[in-house]
């Protein structure tokens, strides 16, 4: 069968062989380049992170692992390797790209994502606002879409200053709800779980509007964006670790 995958992983099996962990369009899976550690092995430019291939897969249903035949190349994001931090940050991509997926199951937007990510990194230098833009995408990618145009307790429209971010609600809150929820805090009162909303500057809003909301080829549409927006961004994501 040909698959068009992404490889996130690759390990070492026995002494020449590799296992590469690939995100496709139809979920995750692994399979098994024998060999593939040899120097004139075909299979060698195509079982490494980063890589972004056509690859020819025997399945063995009952005997183990998919095999890969053969790949050809359709692009590569090796020049993040050049650079510590790009390195770093891409296999950290990958690492939860591979989390968040199942197998057998569409997953063509998060492979979307990561290859405009990748891109982006071997293009780019303001690291922060990339993998800011991850997070946030990603988390909608995965259902968890913060609510912004509304506010989460009494729906109202959301414009201008004076709005608060309440990462557990899912969302913003307009003034009168995040008064009304500070002073009803210590009275136990529990129709709104909410405790640690933050203020959310307008221009934030309108960025984390853009990103939650724009075309996926348009997601890197920022650049350079202030770190503490860049850091507001990642820490409001659901995925922050
Ligand atoms: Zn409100």
């Amino acid at each position: 069968m040909n698959i068009q995958g992404l490889v996130l992983r690759s390990t070492t099996q026995g002494d020449y062989n590799k296992i590469i962990n690939i995100l496709t369009p139809n979920g995750k899976m692994s399979a098994i380049c024998y060999r593939a550690k040899r120097a004139k092995s075909e299979l060698l430019p195509i079982s490494q992170p980063f890589i972004y291939a056509n690859f020819n897969i025997a399945h063995t249903p009952n005997r183990g692992l998919d095999k890969v035949i053969n790949g050809e190349i359709i692009s590569n994001f090796f020049d993040v390797c050049l650079d510590l931090d790009k390195l770093t940050l891409a296999t950290n991509f990958c690492k939860i790209a591979e989390f968040v997926s199942q197998e057998n199951t569409n997953t063509s937007s998060t492979l979307q994502l990561l290859l405009n990510t990748l891109y982006s990194l071997t293009k780019r230098d303001d690291l922060p606002t990339i993998d800011a833009i991850f997070h946030l995408r990603l988390s909608c990618i995965l259902g968890y879409t913060p609510q912004l145009f509304t506010c989460v307790h009494c729906k109202n429209k959301i414009e201008g200053n004076n709005v608060f971010f309440d990462k557990s609600s899912g969302g913003v809150l307009c003034h009168n709800c995040n008064k009304l929820n500070y002073s009803t805090q210590n009275n136990n009162f529990h129709s709104h779980p909410t405790s640690d909303a933050t203020p959310i500057t307008a221009e934030t809003l309108e960025i984390m509007r853009f990103i939650t909301s724009c075309p996926a080829k348009k997601i890197y549409a920022f650049k350079n964006l202030p770190d503490d927006i860049s850091q507001f961004i990642k820490q409001n994501s659901i995925l922050d670790t």
